[in-house]
């Protein structure tokens, strides 16, 4: 269809003068569509080829009236306003739908509406009329800027759009790198890196603010898969994920530090709330796990906590505590959770270890 609309265009070019200006301006307005084109695929968008051949179809239609087909300020207004519109489309596109906030598409953006601009100056430009001010403007610092203007946009829009593909696979590919496969939770890097973020930016607030530590593991779970199968297993992880979502949800940063085993952040809480907080888990879990699997029994999980003031601890030294504390968990008969031994006693934490079924 695009070689149809070429070939038509350029025989309809051919019978008249200036052949080469006229059939540059209806390839711009050809690539002025097309640019609002990739940007609705690259969007994913439903694309509209329409864009395409409507203003290539507007500007030919010029050619059914003669008075208009000889007239250079006519076909001007047409072919720079209809690509002031593409222009300005596109650079809507690429700012509106940047939701991964890819600097080249805040460029490109940009580029499209400095496009539309200059488009929108050659416009305005078609309307001066007397023939001594017709000259005096096109000789203008503001046309000659206004071409340099148009060049240069025309110029960065290949290599900025090879840098936007690029920079959309990388972000792609660390989004990816972020994500644990089997529960779509932060994986291990991801949970620390983040956590590790979040207790930085405490610290430069207010050092002296809590934050707690856990770490989770499922009971007994070698026999989960022995008994079931390895696909169960996953689904009882999964279902672990789905509800550390819904019990933890923005309260912290938690991810899938190991096979079955999870770590949680949270930032702002005391040990007695963080705990409550597992405890929750631990409940809805031991009532719903095994419903993910027919015919299982009751599947529990333990948990480790240590709560510590933002100040005085690194990531990785609270979550060995957190963990020295799982197997505390574990020694005294699972399915419960344990606070780490060295917490400061507060009063509300005074009865030790008092969480259990
Ligand atoms: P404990 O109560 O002491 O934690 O007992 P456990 O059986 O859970 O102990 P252990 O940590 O030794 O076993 C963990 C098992 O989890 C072993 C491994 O086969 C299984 N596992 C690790 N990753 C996965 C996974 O991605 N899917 C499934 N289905 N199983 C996994
Ligand atoms: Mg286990
Ligand atoms: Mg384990």
């Amino acid at each position: 269809m695009l070689t149809l609309t070429l070939i038509a265009t350029a025989t309809i070019m051919n019978r008249h003068g200036d052949f080469y200006i006229r059939i540059s301006s209806f390839l711009y307005l050809i690539s002025s569509g097309l640019f609002v084109l990739s940007a609705q695929v690259f969007y994913r968008l439903q694309p509209r080829f329409i864009l395409v051949f409507v203003p290539v179809v507007l500007a030919l239609v010029i050619y059914l009236f003669p008075d208009l087909r000889d007239s250079f300020v006519a076909r001007s207004r047409v072919n720079t306003s209809l690509n002031a519109l593409l222009c300005a489309w596109a650079a809507y596109l690429y700012a509106y739908h940047n939701e991964n906030r890819l600097v080249s598409a805040r460029l490109l953006s940009a580029v499209f509406a400095l496009g539309s601009l200059s488009y929108l100056v050659l416009f305005s430009g078609s309307f001066i009329q007397s023939g001594a001010w017709v000259a005096a403007a096109y000789n203008s610092i503001v046309f000659k800027a206004n071409y340099f203007l148009l060049l240069m946009v025309i110029l960065s829009l290949a290599p900025l759009m090879l840098a936007l593909v690029l920079e959309n696979h990388s972000a792609k590919y660390k989004k990816l790198a972020r994500i644990d496969a089997l529960t779509g939770i932060r994986n291990r890097r991801a949970f620390f890196d983040d956590a590790d973020q979040m207790l930085e930016s405490l610290c430069r607030e207010d050092g002296s603010r809590s934050v707690s530590v856990a770490v989770i593991d499922i009971d007994h779970f070698k026999n989960v898969n022995d008994t079931f199968g390895h696909a169960a297993g996953d689904k009882v992880i999964a279902y672990l994920a789905e509800l550390m979502g819904e019990v933890i949800g923005d309260k912290g940063v938690f991810g899938r530090t190991g096979g079955e085993e999870f770590s949680v952040f949270l930032p702002d809480m005391e040990s007695a709330a963080a705990t409550r907080l597992l405890d929750r888990l631990r409940t809805a879990f031991e009532e719903q796990a095994g419903r993910t699997i027919e015919n299982a029994q009751a599947i529990t999980l333990s948990a480790g906590v240590f709560a510590v003031r933002a100040q005085v601890s690194k990531l990785d030294d609270a979550i060995s505590k957190a963990d020295e504390a799982l197997y505390q968990a574990k020694r005294m008969g699972r399915n419960r959770i344990e606070r780490h031994h060295t917490e400061g006693v507060q009063p509300d934490l005074a009865k030790p270890h008092l969480i259990t079924q």
